[in-house]
């Protein structure tokens, strides 16, 4: 499999074509970039913790009757997905402020905000994935309005779905970011992953606002113990999937 031609490298995932049409691989990769890839790195085991806890939290949301591209992972840094076409479209979902929210608008890191917050990015890293308002958004015809209801409405309720399953982890779940795509029979799918890399998770046990980071801010800011933290996000994640 691996002397197949990639389809595709991105910054910490690899796609390779199978040998059915509507099946990709995926190899999750332990590379670590941020700020538009001006920062690179590795996390030691960062590909099969995020490839194991993006599986545990699709099959989460299929369960909830969320479709997913989520098929199985024939490795623990492995996953088989349906082939989608992605919208390039970043959703962003915030519930606290954090991150590039509080730099844009001078919000205080941590306020609670009074609903979900939901942002649309344009997925193009040479433009820097600017933040999109609705009238740009309809004018680069991304998605029809349709095809944007429906990925608003499925986006909040993998909120409400992640929020409460995080909480059994104890942890928050601050704000993340999907992706979607169009499968075969032309409906929408949440594809990409789910995972520290891609969510900002705070451990709802400590208040120390550095101790309780359990994401990527950690590589971001340099707070060190990057890996331990992923691991324990997948422990927690896999102990309450189980129950
Ligand atoms: N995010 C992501 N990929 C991106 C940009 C953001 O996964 O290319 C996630 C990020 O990890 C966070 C959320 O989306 O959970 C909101 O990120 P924000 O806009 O605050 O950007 P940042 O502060 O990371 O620049």
């Amino acid at each position: 499999m691996m002397q197949t031609a990639k389809l595709y490298e991105g910054k910490a995932k690899i796609l390779y074509p199978t040998k059915d049409p509507q099946i990709l691989l995926t190899i999750y990769k332990d590379d670590a970039t941020a700020f538009n890839a001006q920062k690179k790195g590795q996390i030691t085991g960062k590909g099969a913790i995020n490839c194991t806890i993006a599986a545990a939290l699709f099959q989460y949301l299929e369960k909830a009757g969320i479709p997913t591209h989520y098929i199985d992972c024939p490795e623990v840094n492995q996953m088989r997905v349906k082939a989608v076409t992605i919208i390039p479209l970043e959703v962003v979902v915030r519930n606290i402020a954090a991150g590039s929210l509080c730099r844009q608008t001078g919000l205080p890191q941590g306020k609670v905000l009074p609903k979900p917050l939901l942002e649309y990015y344009l997925k193009d890293d040479a433009l820097g994935d600017p933040l999109l308002t609705r009238d740009r958004l309809s004018l680069l015809n991304l998605a029809s309005s349709e095809q944007l209801a429906t990925i608003e409405e499925m986006t909040l309720k993998i909120n409400q779905h992640l929020q409460d399953f995080f909480k059994l982890c104890n942890i928050i779940l601050v704000d993340f970011k999907l992706e979607f795509g169009i499968d075969a029979t032309n409906q929408i799918i949440l594809a990409d992953e789910i995972s520290p890399d891609t969510c900002r998770l705070w451990d709802s046990r400590e208040t120390d606002p550095q101790a309780r980071i359990m994401d990527k801010d950690r590589f971001r800011q340099d707070l060190g113990q990057i890996e331990s933290a992923y691991q324990t996000v997948q422990e927690r994640v896999l102990s309450a999937i189980n129950h």
